[in-house]
């Protein structure tokens, strides 16, 4: 038999080659002018994303976690308010929530989509609760119409999540533009990725955007003038040059992470009554495929551990996004919360399974995994 190479699970040199030159010219541009906190490469990126999120406007922060941190509280949040937020999703969503001093309430997932239930959200809901977190999972938006009925029924602020969609679109909105405000992560590995760590906080309101620049600069309005207890989080201005040079890139890389996902959906239909079942997308070609992830369903011959280390002696590098919910994390056993209480969602992380997925990602190199499920599955 032939040797075939390795299948990575990210590859982020196929999107990074074409355009190095560029890349190149503006870091070198910035290391040029000098202007490395909040330069002019930053206020450009700030206009260039807004706009591309279909939003007014966006304020750079230094990383995702603290877009969600400090959005919230520029969003007006408190300490005592509830905001529903799912339990499985990335745990910087719960850490930016408990750093804007709110309390966070855990939602359980609908299993197809593996996306915040909204029945259970509403059902969630006390006179304290203030706001909503969607989290945009795997870069699939929940669903925006069913978000904006429940938030104008019960007056929820919605702040979305985003930082696994950037782009993303459902039902004619663009993520990061249904919801009060947004937060959107650069790690390298997202959609839209720095060469460290970024993030941003886009909102369509002119105060929350003020409020937001203030919080990220030390809690001054002005120069040394402090009207309030700010940080210190901004996106660097060579990192701000680096997305200016990939965001025009982006839609072309979101475009060929969806056509993969729809090489990965119909190679891996005849494997649904073995058990193996990708998670649902609702959205179409709006779903920009952070990740693609299937599920090990019970009736699979073996069972989701085995699957991966099955794969992986046949150089199929794959992950598991996540494998404890959240309440389940030993830091956060205060928060109340117990094995159980979200069922879905505890179920999902012994399921679930990311294939690899990025950019440039090959025919060849989706089929390969696919025949290596096939053969661990026995059904070749
Ligand atoms: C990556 C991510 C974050 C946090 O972003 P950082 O830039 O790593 O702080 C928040 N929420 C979700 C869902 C993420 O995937």
């Amino acid at each position: 038999m032939l040797t075939t190479s390795t299948v990575p699970f990210v590859d982020l040199s196929i999107a990074h080659q074409p355009i190095q030159a560029e890349l190149d010219a503006a870091i070198a541009q910035v290391l040029r002018q000098g202007d490395f906190i909040m330069g002019k490469a930053l206020a450009e990126f700030e206009a260039a994303f807004a706009q591309a999120c279909q939003t007014q406007l966006a304020v750079g922060v230094a990383c995702g976690t603290d877009a969600i941190a400090l959005g919230l509280k520029a969003c007006g949040i408190q300490p005592g308010d509830e905001i529903l937020l799912p339990a499985n999703t990335f745990i910087a969503t719960l850490i930016g929530v408990l750093h804007a001093g709110a309390t966070p309430v855990l939602v359980d997932c609908a299993p197809d989509t593996a996306l915040i239930d909204l029945n259970a959200a509403k059902a969630a809901i006390t006179s304290k609760t203030r706001a909503i977190v969607p989290v945009h999972l795997y870069g699939q938006m929940v669903s925006p119409q069913a978000l904006l009925e429940l938030a104008q029924a019960h007056s929820l602020l919605i702040f979305e999540d985003a930082a696994q969609a950037h782009l993303a679109q459902r039902d004619g909105y663009t993520a990061g533009s249904v919801g009060t405000a947004a937060a959107f992560s650069f790690y390298p590995s997202k959609n839209l990725g720095a060469f460290g760590d970024g993030g941003i906080v886009c909102t369509a309101q002119a105060e929350v955007a003020a409020k937001m620049r203030s919080l990220r600069n030390y809690g001054a309005p002005r120069k040394y003038y402090h009207t309030e207890l700010g940080t210190n989080s901004r996106l660097d201005t060579l990192q701000a040059a680096i997305l200016n040079v990939k965001l025009p890139h982006l839609n072309a890389w979101n475009q060929s992470r969806n056509q993969a996902a729809q090489h990965y959906d119909s190679g891996l239909a005849a494997f649904g009554d073995r058990g193996i079942v990708p998670i649902q997308n609702r959205s179409g070609t709006g779903h920009v495929y952070h990740l693609y992830v299937i599920r090990v369903l019970d009736d699979c011959p073996i069972n989701r551990d085995t699957l991966q280390q099955k794969l992986e002696e046949q150089g199929i590098q794959t992950g598991i996004h996540y494998p404890i919910p959240c309440h389940l994390q030993p830091a956060y056993q205060n928060l109340g919360f117990k094995a159980g209480d979200f069922p879905q969602a505890e179920q999902l992380c012994q399921q679930i399974l990311s294939l690899p997925m990025f950019p440039g990602i090959t025919l060849q190199q989706i089929q390969q995994a696919i025949a290596a499920i096939g053969l661990a599955i026995g059904e070749n």
